[in-house]
């Protein structure tokens, strides 16, 4: 055996066994709250991985094998001597940082302070406290395909579709998954192998790949495109419309604007020349506003076209999110003619595309706290999203002024940090209301590294997600539930003194750790 080779056995005969890592006093509390089995299984890969570290430092050709099989032929791996070698103690810290990482990668609760409200990213409407109990009631055996009248069996989505209908002031509705599958779904069992005429100016991009011509083409219908991309007029739809159509469809630009040199044709329009030639109508309306808001605080929703005033101008089939306006969980609202919507439920894709029982929770919550409010153009109070919108700038800066106070009454903030209450323009976000910006306010944090702030907040619990401009950190108040306010300002807290102190050693992803 050559030198080399005695180094490279002596260098992986010192790696940890697996037993001893989990026999350490400090490991019984980690296997305690991650599972002994979870916690071996991560031991075992560090330790492999440090195994491999070795066996590759001992030359490029020698797998583990070759190792275990003397007489190998020698290569030149003199460098394996010189690897460190982890012990027990540092193969458990390095399990546990893994395991505080994947924990991380769990979905889970965050406070939203980038001031978009309906945030794609951060799961888009917040549940009311109503739809969330709903939500926790479903979780275990519910009425979810059973009629507790007749004690057999019963339709997923028939009350939800009746809620949507009354809603939508439409003859019938349905619910399915998303607002992308709703429109899969009415074109696939409206006009699957025939034509659909669309205008070349509403063939959107959502984000998340949902694009307008791919669903169409995924749907089986066959696009017509007419127009340009800045101007359609209605002779362009008529000249379009031959034996073969099976619908019109118009697309609401739900998240760009089109100015300047430009024609459309209004629903009205449209509806009237799709009836003329016995073809229905489709509006892809996307954001479910209710009615059509003239005034009052939710008076920056007035460029958006509601389910209702779309419907009065004669589509006869809308297609709209559940989680976006309308506040409630992703879903999708397939609302319109009784013979339209009845085609959408019977058809096969219907089954794949359904909604399970915690959305038909939240949903129906959602819908039934929409037909309660007083004002259906004002919404209902309980809805979060509706409330965050209607929320006025002088409203939010008091309270941004409240937070700073707090935040500031017993000690100033660590150097070199320092916060003001600043005014904010927020967004509606959720691809809804391009160009409209919510004036709002909140707390600008600034002195040090805004991203190494931004990162702290975000390894807090919860963590606070926060928006950077130009080396401050601003925390807008509009998107910040009243309640969470403590957490919040712990939050911050918390992520200052440990950048102020020096000595705390930095471990993003390790938030809370001593
Ligand atoms: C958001 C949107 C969709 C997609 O709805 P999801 O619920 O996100 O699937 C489709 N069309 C329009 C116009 C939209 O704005």
């Amino acid at each position: 055996m050559s030198g080399a080779d005695a180094d490279l056995r002596a260098a992986l005969s010192r790696l940890p066994q697996v037993d001893a890592v989990l026999r350490l006093p400090a490991a019984a509390e980690v296997s305690e709250r991650h599972g002994r089995r979870e916690l071996a299984d991560v031991v075992r890969a560090v330790v492999e991985e440090a195994r491999a570290v070795i066996l590759a430092a001992s030359g490029p050709h020698r797998g583990a094998a070759d190792v275990l099989v003397s007489g190998a032929p020698a290569l030149p791996r003199a460098e394996a001597a010189h690897v460190p070698v982890p012990g027990p103690d540092e193969v458990l810290a390095a399990a546990v940082d893994r395991l505080a990482v994947d924990q991380r990668r769990r979905v889970q609760r965050v406070i939203n302070a980038t001031g978009v409200v309906l945030h794609t990213n951060l799961g888009r409407a917040p549940l009311s406290a109503e739809a969330r109990r709903a939500v926790a009631d479903a979780a275990g055996y519910a009425s979810v395909e059973f009629d507790l009248d007749t004690g057999s069996r019963g339709s997923r989505t028939a009350y939800l579709g009746v809620l949507a209908a009354r809603l939508s002031q439409t003859p019938a509705a349905t619910v399915v998954n998303n607002g992308a599958a709703a429109l899969l779904l009415a074109l696939t069992a409206v006009a699957a192998g025939r034509e659909v005429v669309v205008s070349r100016g509403e063939l959107i991009e959502i984000g998340g790949s949902f694009r307008l011509p791919e669903v169409m083409a995924a749907s089986g219908a066959r696009m017509v495109e007419v127009g340009t991309t800045n101007r359609t007029r209605p002779e362009d739809y008529a000249a379009a419309i031959g034996p073969d159509t099976a619908a019109l469809l118009t697309a609401h630009r739900s998240n760009f604007l089109l100015t300047g040199f430009t024609a459309q044709v209004s629903t009205a329009e449209l509806a009237a020349l799709a009836h003329a030639h016995e073809l229905p109508l489709i509006h892809d309306l996307g954001s479910g506003l209710v009615e059509a808001v003239d005034g009052g605080p939710l008076a920056v929703l007035a460029g958006e076209p509601p389910v209702r005033r779309v419907v009065r101008d004669g589509a006869d089939l809308v297609v709209y999110s559940g989680d976006k306006l309308l506040g409630g969980p992703q879903a999708g609202v397939i609302a319109g003619r009784a013979d339209l919507v009845g085609a959408c439920t019977r058809h096969p894709l219907a089954r794949a595309v359904r909604v399970d029982k915690l959305q038909r929770a939240a949903m129906e919550a959602t819908l039934l706290a929409h037909l309660r409010a007083d004002d259906p153009a004002q919404g209902p109070d309980e809805v979060p999203t509706i409330g965050m919108l209607r929320a006025g700038p002088g409203e939010l800066k008091l309270r941004a002024e409240q937070l700073a106070d707090r935040l500031l009454a017993h000690t100033p903030l660590p150097e070199p940090w320092d916060v003001r209450v600043v005014e904010l323009a927020g967004v509606v976000g959720g691809g809804a209301l391009p160009g409209v910006e919510l004036p709002s306010a909140g707390l600008s944090v600034v002195g040090g590294s805004a991203a190494a702030l931004a990162a702290r907040l975000r390894a807090g619990r919860p963590p606070v997600i926060a928006r950077i401009d130009a080396e401050q950190v601003l925390i807008d108040v509009r998107t910040v539930a009243p309640d969470e306010d403590v957490e919040l300002l712990a939050g911050l807290q918390a992520a200052l003194a440990a950048l102020a102190a020096p000595a705390a050693p930095a471990v993003p992803g390790a938030p809370g750790r001593p």
